[in-house]
């Protein structure tokens, strides 16, 4: 419908890949709504990145925001987390703020090439500073939270009260009472004060605080599953809207429609011989063990796991990277970072197979003989591990992965933890093995995780359905605050819209 005229909406994602991921993804579904384009800003070698994920037919543009990290004291070319060490994380971090002006006069641009102003501007929490800009030129600004009401309700708590943690094994939330007790182990040293990442916790209050003062905020959950997190923001942000729009992930058979997914198939061959590995075995029966787009254990902790894996007899699909301390993006050396002989022996035995670098998790996730899923828990793989009924066998290394775990276990008996942190974390063979053959296996456990993991799949897969006059509940989320918006900022510019309607 060429023709047709659209209601703009503005979407700023955080340079990291689980940032950029649900953006899209979310994109993807307000894309899909008669009568609304979306703009996806982000810096040139992003967009350059986010290129091959747009579906083939689609109403998503993408818009450079100018940026040289060299100004900043990054390294050329450094525009995204996902290779970057902790320090220079903190300094793009911190760049990322110097863009007010660009951004500002991106949508400007936007306003003239349109001759209206964005409906409304959707950022990232890391780009909270975007809501000075909105209320600068009248435009209704939404915080887009992508993870889980609960735990980001307990990151936000921990980020903003810095020495509530105390001295105590376990410690109640001063302003999150509903949450439930937190032990010392369930901070990963993002969320441990110390001086060396002062300069990171500045950085987290100052957004976190302008996320506090945006128009609204949109969770990446469900309704009937976040009660509790649902009040916390409610009541921090005195009471404006809260909306549950999730869940905004890879779901394998809306991937296909990508250029992205369509290129994996054909070029993968990867993909093909992971596929037809998996057609090969039995409903349920493999394990994908893979902790994230950039987190990595220690090497003791990669030959442990590697033991336990072995020993539990279970088939799995690993993806392996270099341990901690190695660099990230170096070839990962089997040989070297796990048992002897490990790698061949579960090729000869064809128990295993281990992928280097980056697996294609959606698909694999979505296969049939997949049966549960070894994860640190970050949220995109636990909605993707949810939204195709696969059960977890907890890991979390770090920031709110350890809230998730917690949620997942505790409130909705999906998930079953079996280590905790990185350093700090106790695995075990024995144990390893001994949990992977309780959640795949057909026992009592195993079989009360399925069935709930199947009942959240229904739940996830009804929130973002609507067939006939059946809204789910994520969809009449997205609807109130698509109202919202329009009434806001039409409002805002109403003197605008009278002259356009003018003549
Ligand atoms: N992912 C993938 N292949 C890999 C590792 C990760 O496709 O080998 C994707 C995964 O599907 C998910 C994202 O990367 O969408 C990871 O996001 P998550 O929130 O789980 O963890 P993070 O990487 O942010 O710690």
């Amino acid at each position: 419908d060429e023709g047709e005229s659209r209601e703009s909406i503005v979407m700023f994602p955080f340079m990291a890949h689980g940032h950029l991921n649900p953006f899209m993804s979310l994109a993807r579904r307000l894309g899909q709504r008669k009568g609304y384009a979306v703009t996806i800003v982000n810096t040139p070698l992003n967009i350059q990145k986010l290129k091959s994920s747009l579906p083939c037919k689609t109403n998503i543009h993408l818009a450079e925001i100018p940026f040289n990290g060299t100004e900043y004291g990054l390294p050329p070319k450094a525009e995204n987390t996902d290779t970057l060490s902790y320090e220079f994380i903190g300094r793009l971090m911190e760049a990322s703020e110097k863009l007010e002006s660009p951004f500002k006069n991106l949508i400007i641009n936007i306003a003239k090439k349109e001759g209206n102003f964005p409906l409304c501007i959707i950022s990232d929490m890391f780009l909270a500073w975007t809501v000075k800009v909105a209320n600068e030129l009248g435009i209704f600004h939404s915080v887009f939270i992508a993870g889980a009401a609960y735990s980001m309700g307990i990151y936000f708590s921990l980020s903003l009260n810095t020495n509530q943690r105390g001295t105590e094994e376990e410690f109640a939330l001063l302003d999150f009472p509903e949450a439930a007790k937190l032990h010392q182990s369930q901070l990963g040293t993002d969320l441990k004060y110390t001086d060396a990442i002062a300069s990171l916790f500045r950085f987290r209050e100052r957004q976190f605080l302008l996320c506090l003062r945006s128009d609204a905020i949109l969770l990446n959950s469900i309704e009937e599953l976040e009660q509790i997190g649902a009040k916390y923001f409610r009541r921090k942000t005195g009471g404006k809207p809260v909306w549950m729009v999730g869940p905004a992930c890879s779901i394998a058979k809306e991937d296909e429609s990508t250029q992205q997914g369509t290129l994996t198939k054909r070029l993968s061959s990867n993909f093909n011989d992971l596929s037809s590995w998996l057609d090969a075995h039995p409903p349920r029966s493999v394990l994908y063990v893979s902790f994230g787009s950039h987190n990595t254990i220690l090497a003791s902790q990669m030959k442990e796991l590697a033991m336990g894996l072995e020993a539990s007899g279970v088939a799995f699909i690993w993806v392996i990277r270099p341990p901690l301390g190695f660099n990230v993006t170096e070839e990962p050396k089997a040989d070297e970072w796990l048992p002897d002989g490990f790698e061949e022996r579960i090729k000869k035995s064809n128990q295993g197979i281990l992928v280097r670098q980056w697996a294609p998790q959606a698909e694999i996730l979505s296969h049939k003989s997949t049966g549960a899923f070894l994860s640190h828990c970050g949220w995109n793989s636990v909605l993707e591990s949810l939204c195709h009924g696969v059960p977890i066998i907890g890991w979390p290394l770090a920031g709110e992965q350890f809230f998730n775990s917690q949620l997942l276990e505790k409130e909705v008996g999906v998930c079953l933890e079996i280590a905790r942190g990185i350093k700090t974390a106790v695995v075990e063979q024995g144990h390893i093995a001994g949990t992977i053959n309780l959640v795949i296996g057909k026992t009592v456990k195993g079989e009360q995780m399925r069935r709930s993991v199947r009942e959240i799949q229904q739940k996830m897969e009804d929130a973002i359905l609507e067939r006939g006059d059946f809204k789910g509940s994520s969809v009449k989320a997205m609807d109130e605050f698509l109202l919202r918006a329009a009434i806001w900022t039409k409002k805002k510019h109403s003197v605008d819209s009278e002259q356009v309607s003018n003549g």
